[in-house]
């Protein structure tokens, strides 16, 4: 290899055995931190930037501005580093600081702002990143949530990669919903291959996008704060193509929270909190309505290293009062 961005994708599928009690089927996990910046991010990021490229918006010596809750900033970051351009990240200060440091210690200049304000606020982590963009010379926002190259990613890898390790046995697909490209590019290239595979979509209570995919409507009240991080928007991404997603199902920070012990603890997986969030509203859904032949992958974004502070600490949990 000649760079470590070339170790990205190729993740490896992994069956969970002790959480899934009372379950028929199979369940399977994606465990994405195996890629070098430790989350699913790192493949739309290299694909965004190559993209950018490409199309002549990203020349020698460029930067890259993006709001980010810290994985694409990683991939981002590495794949500058490969390429040779400059980073600068917004983040909201809900994220981690393990967030921050990570993407300081790999080059990044990271901006930390406000996250309960509007999307349209000025000091929101979208609008620093906008104007940044606007009055950085040869800089590019590639702007996760509207970029199609962020779908594109996981149609291209995602998407063949589970197909092939399930030997097309799968038949039921689950990922949390931030930006919508992981769902959505997977979810694509998975229904061409058999259109009767149910994709469930993860969100949070305080996001909008559930009551958006049952109404129709963009509900303001359904928005407010949320602890989990990654997953649910305040917004409507042009990469969450809401006729991919079957059904959405909210999982609260708690029961998120807790399940993401469980998978440490009890399936040797220690990972992130949005993927307790996953597992949580995959299960629930999967006992339901999941049969003995079918198979179920549910895509695990990050690493628990993101959250020592937080869901790994005790003192933490304790507070929240959730030990
Ligand atoms: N979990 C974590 C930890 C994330 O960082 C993200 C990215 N926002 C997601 C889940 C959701 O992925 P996507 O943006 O592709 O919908």
């Amino acid at each position: 290899m000649n760079h470590i961005v070339e170790a990205i994708g190729n993740t490896p599928l992994v069956k969970l055995n002790n959480v899934t009690d009372g379950i028929k089927g199979t369940i399977l996990a994606k465990v994405e931190y195996f890629n070098p910046g430790n989350s699913v991010k790192d493949r739309m990021a290299l694909k965004m930037i190559e993209d950018a490229e490409k199309a002549g918006l990203l020349k020698p010596g460029g930067t890259i501005i993006e709001g980010t809750s810290g994985n694409t900033g990683m991939g981002l970051a590495l794949a500058a580093i490969a390429k040779g351009y400059k980073c600068i990240f917004t983040m909201s200060d809900k994220q981690s600081k393990e967030k921050q440091d990570i993407l300081r210690a790999v080059g990044a200049e990271v901006i930390v702002c406000p996250t309960n304000v509007a999307p349209d606020d000025p000091r929101s982590y979208y609008s620093v990143a906008r104007k940044l963009n606007q009055e950085i010379p040869n800089s590019i926002y590639p702007n996760q949530y509207d970029n199609p190259s962020n779908s594109a990613a996981h149609y291209e890898t995602t998407g063949p990669e589970l197909w092939q390790q399930t030997e097309g046995k799968i038949t039921h697909y689950a990922a949390g919903v931030g930006t919508g490209g992981t769902i959505c590019g997977t979810a694509k290239y998975l229904k061409e291959q058999n259109p009767n595979i149910v994709t469930v979509g993860l969100d949070t209570y305080g996001s909008v996008f559930k009551k958006y995919k049952e109404t129709g409507i963009f509900d303001e009240n359904e928005i407010y704060p949320y602890k989990t991080e990654g997953i649910g928007e305040d917004i409507l991404p042009k990469n969450v193509n809401f006729d991919l997603i079957d059904l959405f199902i909210k999982v609260s920070d708690k029961d998120a929270a807790l399940m993401t012990r469980r998978l440490a603890k009890e399936e040797g997986l220690f990972v992130g909190w949005s993927c307790g969030s996953a597992v949580y509203g995959a299960l629930e859904y999967a006992k339901e309505h999941l049969k003995e032949d079918d198979t179920m992958v549910i895509v695990l974004p990050d690493h628990g290293t993101r959250y020592l502070g937080k869901i790994y600490n005790d003192d933490w949990m304790r507070e929240q009062g959730w030990l």
